[in-house]
């Protein structure tokens, strides 16, 4: 058996991909804003449901950028220490100070709670997840931010396609991150986007995203964060899939959920929720029991992966030590199962039998 990891890319039949690729040997621009990035961002914009989207070089870089033309420049930000690295080396990357609040135990998003009393005349913005494509509570943080005068960044690098009381997740808060990395539900190869409420900020994002000038009008410091015609084509060709890469992702959670119910903990959803089946997360009752699980997957060459481990207040780089227990503990016993489209019913029904097993075992023969 091929060995079976996390995710598997989805790719467009070659031919597809292909005839976008004659055409850039055809016109011979690729980049700078050519056909196909404009094609796919409008494309995605109105897919989506957003106004102002920029598709940009990748999701990290989004978060920098988002940093940058909001002003944010050397402020604290107040964010979440569960969630991929990028979420805070972008904030330690802009020369920002990250301050950790502690995660919700039952959403694993930040606790808007808690995000008060972390709160100093130095702090410029939040930065939550919306970790596993899951929406944080975002009345209650958009409350705090007006109150405060605080900008929100929200990193939804996992929100692609997530709609929440029947509009895009990603009109919330003043910019939305997205990432088209490989392993993500849609992708570009590489690839990223900010999504801007403000036109004025979106214009000067606009401009900033290429160098900072227009022509010989010089207008602000800027960085290189365009993308390629070759990128967008990957894009493009994979956007008509779209249904049929939900449709397999839901099959495949749907499964898991029949299979696995009543004996793995799950991240509480919310009402009013599309979903994306971007991840699917199960938490164990202790690191114990996930990492014998892990094991004796990885035996049958089956490997879940633990995201997301460590949590981030404990990166070994960081210069204040904030503690997170919530998130010191979930971050300890959970992980992501394979899901993609194309993962085999058989497998599914493997993995979890193998999980119930381990778990029965741990348990001393008690059925979970
Ligand atoms: C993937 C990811 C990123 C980084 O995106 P890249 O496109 O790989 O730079 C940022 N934040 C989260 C939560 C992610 O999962």
């Amino acid at each position: 058996m091929s060995k079976i990891f996390v995710t598997k890319t989805f790719l467009p039949p070659e031919k597809e991909y292909q005839e976008y690729v004659s055409g850039i040997f055809q016109r011979c621009q690729l980049t700078n804003q050519g056909p196909l990035l404009k094609e796919l961002e409008a494309r995605l914009s109105e897919y989506l449901g957003v106004k102002h989207f920029h598709y940009i070089t990748n999701g990290t870089v989004a978060l920098q950028l988002a940093l940058r033309v909001l002003g944010i420049d050397g402020g604290e930000v107040i964010t979440t220490p569960f969630s991929y690295v990028a979420t805070t080396s972008a904030i330690l990357w802009e020369h920002c100070v990250p301050v950790f609040v502690d995660i919700d135990r039952e959403t694993l998003a930040l606790d808007p709670a808690r995000i008060e009393e972390a709160i100093t005349p130095r702090t410029r913005a939040i930065m939550p997840v919306h970790v596993f494509g899951y929406p944080c509570d975002v009345d209650a943080i958009q409350e705090i931010a007006d109150k405060h005068h605080l900008k929100v960044i929200y990193d939804a690098a996992h929100a692609f396609g997530v709609r929440y009381r029947g509009q895009s997740l990603l009109n919330y808060g003043d910019i939305s991150t997205l990432s088209f990395h490989s392993t993500k539900l849609f992708h570009t190869i590489e690839g990223g986007a900010c999504i801007v409420k403000d036109k004025a900020v979106s214009d000067e994002l606009e401009v900033m995203k290429r160098f900072g000038h227009d022509s010989d009008h010089h207008i602000c410091m800027g960085i290189n964060a365009k993308q390629s015609e070759f990128h967008a084509a990957m894009g493009l060709a994979l956007l008509p899939h779209l249904p049929e890469i939900y449709a397999g992702r839901r099959r495949v959670s749907e499964q898991y959920d029949a299979l696995l119910k009543g004996c793995v903990k799950r991240p509480k959803s919310v009402p009013d929720l599309e979903y994306n089946y971007a991840y699917y997360p199960v938490i164990f009752r202790s690191e114990e029991e996930l990492l014998k699980v892990l094991r004796t997957l990885n035996r049958m060459g089956i490997y879940p992966r633990r995201y997301f481990h460590p949590s981030l207040n404990k990166l070994p780089y960081l210069e204040r030590q904030i503690a997170c227990p919530v998130s010191e503990d979930i971050a300890s016993r959970i992980a992501c199962l394979p899901l993609y489209p194309e993962l085999p019913a058989e497998i599914v029904e493997k993995i979890s039998s193998t999980i119930r097993q381990v778990l029965q075992e741990e348990a001393g023969g008690a059925e979970c």
